[in-house]
């Protein structure tokens, strides 16, 4: 596998698209749907949001024209990769009544072969996160482990930062590092673009020998450096020293009542991230109580039911779920993972509709010496 930097032209790009069609993968990648950048099906480069980007702050989200065009000229949208490896309903099996007994079907359609076309950086480290908690353990996800085996990834590295992006704080971009199996950052010159690419698997160099590309010269390979540099200098900063440490001795500030306030529990910041995995198990039957479901649904701690043991629910107030939700990402994942749980994609603030901004949030938290707010007493109820 050993090819330097590369140049792909777009027609290159058309071929690789066609060429993981002919291996019987099913292209996806971003597009504009009702009005934001979603992950769906490519059949072609037009199918790209070519000439669009898009403009993020806390609570707020559209797209603009570039005046050029740009295929990969914004950033990330609501969808994550997730969707796909993760999907937000899975029917795990079915069951029929039959001669006064049950017949059991477990899941058996194929995995599709999913090839992602224009990976960000984050959205690598958000796989990475899944992958620990997916596969990491004794107990492995047979779901998540067969779509996550065969898929392809063609990573695009950032250029511009939007406006709630953070990736460079947490240290998963906005360079892809590893992770995929091609990788390309986009060099816009008016209407025309180019890729300088790099190979990141067999897989990848097998691929690149069926499409059109040469050799990138070093000052092409310096410039696409240079681009994702300046998106790096473009965010905003999350402050990760001792960051565990700090929200372990914050339990009990006052801040999160401040937040609880204004949080509608809505749960739009679990479904958008990237990382959050947690599900609900639902069982349905027909009206003529013949055949029986069993789903698997994305679920949200910001949920009253989501915490409801015997008896009720263990996080009654919006105040304990933000808190939940929050040290978990950036404190109590550590514990259970060895790695952070947020990625600093931004989509929890730009599609929070009252705009929480977990970076302010945290910041808020540092402004008083945290010590004070420490829990009395460990394992403690905080309702
Ligand atoms: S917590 Fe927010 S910024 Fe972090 S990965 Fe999830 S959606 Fe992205
Ligand atoms: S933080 Fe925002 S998106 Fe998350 S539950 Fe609260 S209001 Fe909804």
């Amino acid at each position: 596998m050993s090819k330097g930097p590369f140049i792909l032209e777009r027609e290159g790009l058309l071929q690789l698209l066609q060429a993981l069609k002919a291996l019987g993968y099913l292209t996806l990648g971003p597009t504009v749907r009702e009005g934001a950048i979603v992950y769906d099906e490519l059949k072609q480069l037009e199918d790209l949001p070519i000439g669009y980007t898009d403009r993020q702050e806390g609570g707020s989200y559209r797209l603009e024209r570039r005046g050029d065009g740009a295929l990969f000229g914004y950033n990330v949208g609501p969808h994550s990769w997730k969707r796909f490896l993760h999907p937000p309903i899975l029917r795990l099996f079915r069951a029929r009544k039959t001669n006064g007994s049950f017949d059991f079907e477990s899941e058996t359609e194929p995995s599709p072969k999913y090839a992602f076309i224009g990976v960000r950086a984050c959205e690598l480290q958000a796989i990475r996160v899944q992958d620990r908690v997916f596969l990491g353990g004794p107990y492995q996800d047979p779901h998540y482990k067969a779509r996550r085996e065969q898929v392809f990834i063609v990573a695009v590295n950032c250029t511009q930062a939007g406006h709630t992006c953070f990736c460079a704080s947490v240290e998963s971009g906005p360079r892809a590092q590893t992770g995929f199996d091609l990788a390309l950052t986009e060099v816009v010159d008016g209407e025309h673009s180019y890729f300088v690419g790099e190979v990141g698997s067999e897989a990848g160099a097998r691929l690149l020998d069926q499409v059109a590309h040469r050799t990138a010269r070093e000052a092409e390979w310096h410039q696409a450096l240079a681009l994702v540099d300046r998106a790096a200098r473009q965010m905003r900063h999350l402050d990760t020293q001792g960051l565990k440490e700090r929200l372990y001795q914050s339990l009990e500030h006052p801040r999160w009542q401040v937040v609880a306030n204004r949080c509608l529990s809505c749960g739009n910041c679990t479904q958008v991230c990237p990382t959050c995995f947690c599900t609900s198990v639902e069982d349905h039957t027909d009206l003529a109580g013949q055949v029986a479901e069993r789903t698997r649904r994305w679920d949200s701690c910001f949920t009253a039911d989501f915490s409801y043991l015997h008896g009720g629910s263990v996080r009654v107030s919006t105040q304990a779920r933000y808190r939940q939700w929050l040290t978990h990402k950036l404190a109590t994942w550590q514990d259970q993972f060895g790695m952070l749980g947020c990625v600093g994609c931004g989509r929890c603030i730009t599609w929070c509709p009252v705009g929480i901004d977990l970076t302010e949030e945290v910041a808020a938290m540092n402004d008083v010496p945290t010590a004070r707010f420490a829990p009395k007493e460990a394992g403690g109820a905080h309702v």
